[in-house]
């Protein structure tokens, strides 16, 4: 399998190479030549591992890595690592909550940033080359990637986060790892601020190349890859405990990167009736799938600040596929929005898509809805109180969408629940008065010193500090 840009101006690249550049060297994000089509091989599946599983999903589009060494790569990511496995399904009252949360940090992105730990050691033991990751965090991405790349050899990690605008817990668990190759930098400014800067550093192809940028945030095409292997996972599990022929799947969003990679198994053939996208306040996305209109608005804090996001970095991926990899169309668009913080599917082309149920959606295959503070607080005290189980906050904002667009269907419901809840503690206790959410590893950071510099929200602040760290 290669590996092209959105914008179609890169030679195409195999995976190795597609992971080390992380961002494209032409600013648009790496995708595959093509989507391998795995309907026959379903009913084969349905009974693997989990690591067998992703061995199968993995190899199909690696194409530079052996097989034996991939095999052991995934064995040495999917071990005791997670605890006791990476996905696991279980019935909650009416749905199913897919908890993706059993990994070092609580959050579903170790599962993808594990294995991107592992990819890097193994691509830098072979090229005996150096990379200097920088990525920027709304919360969790930060500590899972730490988590994935601490101690490892060849590797420096910069990972900045908004100031005072991630939780207590989360700047902990960043803060507080000793190994000498994590660097913490807290920027003055917001999450946006962070993604900014980042995006402008990895798009300086000389600063790039002299220091061996690389990437950890959900642009990296490794992290989109991982991710598609649990929707396998779950939708075999369900299936096989309903009988039922088809799933629906529901997915608290922020940068798109988790629900593109379970529209990618539903475009591999993965039995998915609908994905039900789900957004807090902060609602860029649930606007362009009702409206096919993609406009920045103002950044809302909220009790779910991992998906506190306006610029949705995956979205660009999903929009090129819309446009039938029209790589000269994707870039007419992005440069408009780049200049205007806004732009359009044509109307054509979102008629066409339009389903005649309701709600209105530009694409059939997605549902978007929002959920609110208040449906996140109600909904996390209705699953304490009826099925006795804590939803972290943002799964609490997914669930509460998917309740509310359940018009009718009988596809049974998959609900991702992307953090443990005692990563929250503060939304818990405000929605059940109870001081419920705890888990020995959170509740551990408390007394342990922490490393972080903090920086002014600007480029030349973070560029100067980077070259002064490895030089
Ligand atoms: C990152 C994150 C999300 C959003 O995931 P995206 O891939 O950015 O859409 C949701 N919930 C939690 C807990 C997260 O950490």
């Amino acid at each position: 399998m290669k590996y092209v840009s959105t914008r179609g101006q890169i030679e195409p690249v195999e995976f190795q190479d597609a992971v080390l550049m992380g961002l494209a060297d032409d600013g648009g994000l790496i995708v595959p030549e093509s989507i391998p089509d795995v309907s026959d091989r379903l009913v084969a599946w349905s009974s693997l591992s989990y690591s067998d599983l992703a061995f199968e999903v993995l190899r199909l589009f690696i194409g530079d890595i052996p097989d034996a060494d991939l095999k052991s790569l995934i064995a040495k990511t999917y071990g005791p690592a997670f605890d006791p496995a990476p996905a696991q399904t279980v019935k909650v009252g009416p749905i199913y909550i897919l908890e993706l949360w059993h990994g070092p940090t609580l959050a579903f992105k170790d599962i993808a940033l594990q294995l991107l730990g592992n990819l890097f050691e193994y691509i830098l033991s072979r090229t005996k080359g150096r990379l200097n990751i920088l990525g920027a965090t709304s919360g969790d991405t930060g500590s899972a990637a730490i988590a994935g790349c601490r101690g490892r050899a060849g590797i420096d990690i910069f990972i900045m986060h908004p100031a005072g605008r991630v939780s207590p817990i989360q700047q902990r668990q960043m803060t507080t790892v000793p190994d000498e190759n994590v660097h913490n930098i807290a920027v003055a400014g917001n999450f946006d601020d962070c993604q900014r800067i980042m995006k402008t550093l990895a798009a300086d192809l000389v600063f790039k190349r002299k220091y061996s940028l690389g990437a950890v945030n959900s642009v990296n095409w490794a992290r989109v890859l991982a991710q598609i292997v649990y929707y396998f996972k779950a939708v075999f599990d369900v299936r096989d405990q309903t009988g039922a022929e088809r799933v629906r799947v529901e997915i608290p969003t922020g940068n798109f990167g988790d629900i593109l990679a379970g529209w990618y198994a539903r475009q591999m053939g993965l039995p998915i009736s609908k994905l039900i996208l789900a957004t807090n306040e902060n609602d860029i996305l649930t606007r362009f799938f009702s409206t096919g209109e993609y406009s920045t608005g103002r950044l809302i804090q909220t009790l779910s600040p991992s998906m506190d996001i306006q610029v949705a970095s995956n979205f660009e991926r999903y929009l090129y596929y819309r446009l039938d990899c029209n790589a000269s169309r994707l870039r007419a668009l992005m440069d408009g929005f780049a200049r205007t913080g806004s732009l359009r599917v044509e109307a054509d082309s979102v008629a066409a898509n339009t389903a005649a149920t309701a709600p209105m959606s530009v694409d059939p295959a997605i549902l978007a809805g929002v959920g609110t503070q208040d449906d996140v607080l109600a909904t996390i005290r209705k699953y304490h109180e009826q099925y006795d189980y804590l939803l972290d906050p943002h799964t609490a904002v997914g669930v509460a969408v998917a309740e509310r667009l359940e018009v009718e269907d009988v596809d049974p419901l998959i609900c991702l629940s992307t953090a443990h809840p005692a990563k929250f503690p503060e939304a818990i206790k405000k929605a059940t008065g109870q001081d419920l959410a705890h888990h020995p590893a959170i509740d551990a950071l408390a007394n342990l010193p922490t490393r972080c510099v903090e920086l002014p929200n600007d480029i030349e602040a973070v560029r100067k500090f980077i070259v002064k760290t490895i030089s």
